[in-house]
């Protein structure tokens, strides 16, 4: 098994490098003058390399983790920022589908937490990634809330989509596991993002959950201890919390509300 994991590492790795190469030349090819008919080959070979992209970070992730060589970082970071920048980034998949994607941020959740940020943002464009696969029309609202008496928060994924029958809501947790073959196929994807996402959260001492109504929707939550930070003045804090609002034209398609409990 060891032996499995090394050679899928190192496999990964040397599809990877090769890989960043032909979608940094097909962006660039992208730059130049082409044809309708080119740029169109052109974007199709830009996708199919990012989605390739994204299948070997997912297996050389797994095979990290299954080495047992996952190691969490603990960096001080603005949570309420780093969801936002996370969500941006998938705002444009959400809307290519046109569907909603918002976001509420609880005032109970610091700003300022310990933890370890690339991780959680990991966690939450894999649960966002698969609201946006499995729902065809409707909205994917993303929640966070600091549960009381408790340095926990809770994420909430929710979306309007196919949902997940009941006898298979334990199994999509495991490896490889992908429940409908034609849509998988369909959407792509190797069953390994929820494995992932339950390995991470696991090491990160969370829990993680679902709710989900078959031909309705699918609410999955995720809860993790992020302590808040003890070095940042509430000055410093008052600060990032200003930057944040004064949100970039990019956020703009994407509703981010504070609300108050
Ligand atoms: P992948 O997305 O690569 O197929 P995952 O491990 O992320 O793999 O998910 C496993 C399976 O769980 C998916 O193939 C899908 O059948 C089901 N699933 C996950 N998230 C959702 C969701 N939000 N709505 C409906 N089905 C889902």
């Amino acid at each position: 098994n060891k032996a499995k994991s090394a050679f899928l590492a190192t496999m990964s790795h040397e599809i990877r490098t090769p890989m960043n190469g032909v979608i940094g030349m097909t962006r660039l090819l992208l730059d130049t003058d082409l044809t309708a008919e080119q740029r169109e080959f052109a974007d199709l070979i830009d996708s199919s390399g990012r989605a390739l992209l994204e299948i070997i970070d997912d297996i050389l992730d797994f095979s990290k983790i299954e080495a047992g060589k996952l190691v969490l970082e603990s960096n001080v970071f603005d949570l309420h920022e780093s969801l936002g920048d996370t969500l941006k980034s998938l705002g444009n998949r959400a809307h290519k589908k046109d569907l909603e994607l918002a976001c509420r941020i609880s005032s109970s959740v610091p700003q300022i937490v310990v933890g370890d940020s690339a991780r959680l943002r990991q966690i939450i464009i894999n649960l966002v990634g698969n609201a946006i696969k499995f729902t065809r029309n409707g909205s994917i609202t993303v929640e966070a809330r600091r549960l009381p008496n408790d340095d926990v928060v809770e994420f909430r994924v929710t979306d309007t989509g196919i949902g997940i029958p009941a006898q298979d809501r334990e199994r999509i947790f495991e490896d490889f596991v992908t429940l409908d073959a034609t849509f998988s196929r369909a959407v792509g994807g190797t069953g390994l993002g929820l494995a992932i996402v339950r390995r991470l959260v696991g090491a990160m001492d969370g829990t993680i959950g679902l709710e989900s109504s078959e031909g309705h929707g699918s609410s999955f939550w995720v809860r993790l201890p992020l302590p808040m930070s003890q070095e940042i003045s509430a000055q410093k804090s008052e600060a990032m919390h200003q930057t944040f609002h004064e949100a970039d034209p990019v956020m703009k398609p994407m509703k981010i509300l504070l609300v108050e409990d």
